[in-house]
């Protein structure tokens, strides 16, 4: 047995969570769901199934606790950060094993995860350090620019990335002085539970709360509560837009960071084996459950024949396996919901005239018989083709042939969303006259998912609203607030 494999057997579970409420874990009235290992289909805890009564608790306890976290130093703000970003480090073994449990994903990409969280809290922790407002001398008096919190923010986070997500939202408003209620996602909340255990003995209490759900009851309860301040989403499109709608109804600032289908354009000089595994590299990872994946590819005519020889090649030696085990690259989607949506987009391609050059098919692994293990899947395809145009969450790619660099950016700007782009080329003037061209919020060129702490991140386009991850986040968990200084009233008769 390797030794994650070991680790795996080893993790234990409370038996049920309840909602973490103003520093406690609070028995759940309403319920509880099944945890389950989508792998496996093992019930390995239950979270609570929060309602309306546990959310109006955990705003109440927020805005108890805003009273004084509000009044904290940053530098205080910013050693709480530094404690967090700590404690998450010296459990993030366990806790990329609890990720890979509940979410099924390859126990090999989970510390990315981890590490993009702790050097989120520890960038907030030094970003809130320089966050100054402005000043300005005005005739007899002085003019002040301050970034006042917001308040309670509300936050709604999906299952496909959990403590990476967790932080995206956690560090910049805990570090502008908001206090928070979290909905986790219903199917991977086992984590964020676990950190809340953490944050127990980290943050006064009702600074941070998590109220565990479904999207419909806890979620809907925790947008509509009228004394929330902030909006902040991330999941999908439709969900987003409704979030949205709440938002601009009661007139509160919102966040969206929703879907993507990202293209990612290879040239005609790029070293094919590299260029190869980038692409997969794009597709692969996150068992392709990623707003950001590499989903539409346009390959050079040049090089198309020998790149998509070996992308075909390379398809079929990604290891799809177990989750524990170290040397998987490609594991099991979230829920058999997902598994049968991929399955679906995968037969509509085929209907659509697509041609399916590789994978296509659900594996099953020993031991793993539950789960939805989706083998690489490429489609030769054109940019309109629905398989080409939305969202599927699976290791399932659309190949198009390009040879006119105006056409190619034409074509991967012509979609719905804009979150994220890729390009390969050795060619400086390529490279950075179609970066500027792309309509997406996040571009690499040469080294897909080049997440570098303190890049902001969001969409363009239907892929939603505002920055995270970068210090435009502070802006978003802030609003500013002039005031005025005169050192004396005016003299009388100034009026008249
Ligand atoms: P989802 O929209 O179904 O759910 C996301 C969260 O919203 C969950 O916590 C869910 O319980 C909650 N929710 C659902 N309905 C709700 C409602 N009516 N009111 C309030 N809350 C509600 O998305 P998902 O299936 O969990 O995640 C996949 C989606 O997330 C994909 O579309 C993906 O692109 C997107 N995503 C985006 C980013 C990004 O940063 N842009 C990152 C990760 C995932």
């Amino acid at each position: 047995m390797n030794t994650t494999t070991k680790l795996a057997k080893e993790i234990s579970f409370d038996a049920q969570y309840g909602n973490y409420i103003n520093g406690e874990f609070a028995n759940c009235e309403s319920g509880y769901i099944d945890a389950v290992n989508p792998a496996t289909g093992e019930v390995m805890s239950q979270i609570a199934r929060g309602n309306k009564d546990d959310i109006d608790r955990a705003v109440e306890a927020a805005g108890v606790a805003f009273e004084t976290w509000s009044t904290t130093t940053i530098e205080e703000r910013s050693a709480y950060l530094h404690k967090i970003a700590n404690a998450l480090e010296e459990n993030k073994e366990r806790l990329c094993m609890i990720d890979c449990l509940d979410t099924g994903r390859p126990i090999y990409e989970l510390a990315v995860d981890y590490n993009i969280a702790i050097n989120q809290f520890r960038y907030f922790a030094s970003a809130i350090l320089t966050y100054e407002g402005t000043s300005r001398a005005i005739p007899d008096g002085q003019l002040i620019v301050q970034k006042d919190p917001l308040g309670v923010c509300a936050q709604i986070i999906p299952w496909n990335v959990p403590m990476i997500m967790v932080s995206f939202k956690l560090a910049p408003a805990l570090a502008t002085g908001n206090t928070i209620v979290m909905k986790p996602a219903e199917d991977a909340s086992l984590s964020t539970l676990e950190l809340a255990k953490l944050l127990k003995d980290i943050l006064p209490k009702g600074v941070v709360n998590f109220v565990t759900g479904y999207g419909v009851e806890a979620g809907d309860a925790l947008i509509n509560h009228p004394n929330i301040h902030k909006l902040s989403f991330t999941g999908s499109e439709g969900v987003g837009r409704l979030i949205g709608k709440t938002a601009g109804e009661r007139l509160l600032p919102v966040t969206l960071e929703l879907g993507g289908k990202s293209p990612h354009i290879i040239f005609p000089d790029v070293d094919i084996e590299r260029a190869v595994e980038n692409v997969t590299f794009g597709y692969c990872f996150y068992n392709g459950q990623s707003c950001v994946l590499g989903s539409r590819v346009f390959v050079h005519d040049a090089i198309y024949d020998e790149f998509m020889g070996k992308l075909v090649e390379r398809a079929k030696t990604v290891k799809v396996g177990d989750p524990t085990d170290p040397s998987t690259r490609v594991s099991t989607l979230i829920n058999e919901k997902q598994g049968k949506r991929v399955l679906g987009y995968i037969e509509m391609a085929k209907e659509e005239g697509a041609k399916l050059l590789v994978g296509g098919n659900r594996v099953t692994v020993p031991n793993n018989e539950h789960g939805y293990f989706i083998e690489p899947t490429i489609f030769e395809a054109t940019n309109d083709m629905r398989i080409s145009q939305e969202e599927i969450f699976g290791p399932v790619i659309t190949v198009m042939r390009w040879n006119d660099v105006d056409t190619v950016i034409k074509e991967a700007n012509d979609v719905g969303f804009g979150l994220a782009a890729g390009i390969m080329t050795n060619n400086l003037e390529n490279a950075m006259k179609t970066a500027n061209k792309l309509q997406a919020g996040s571009v690499w060129i040469n080294q897909y998912f080049s997440f570098q702490t303190g890049a902001p991140f969001g969409g363009f386009k239907n892929s939603g609203l505002g920055r995270e991850y970068g210090k435009e986040a502070l802006d978003e968990y802030t609003q500013a607030k002039s005031i005025a200084v005169n050192f004396n009233p005016p003299p009388a008769g100034f009026f008249g």
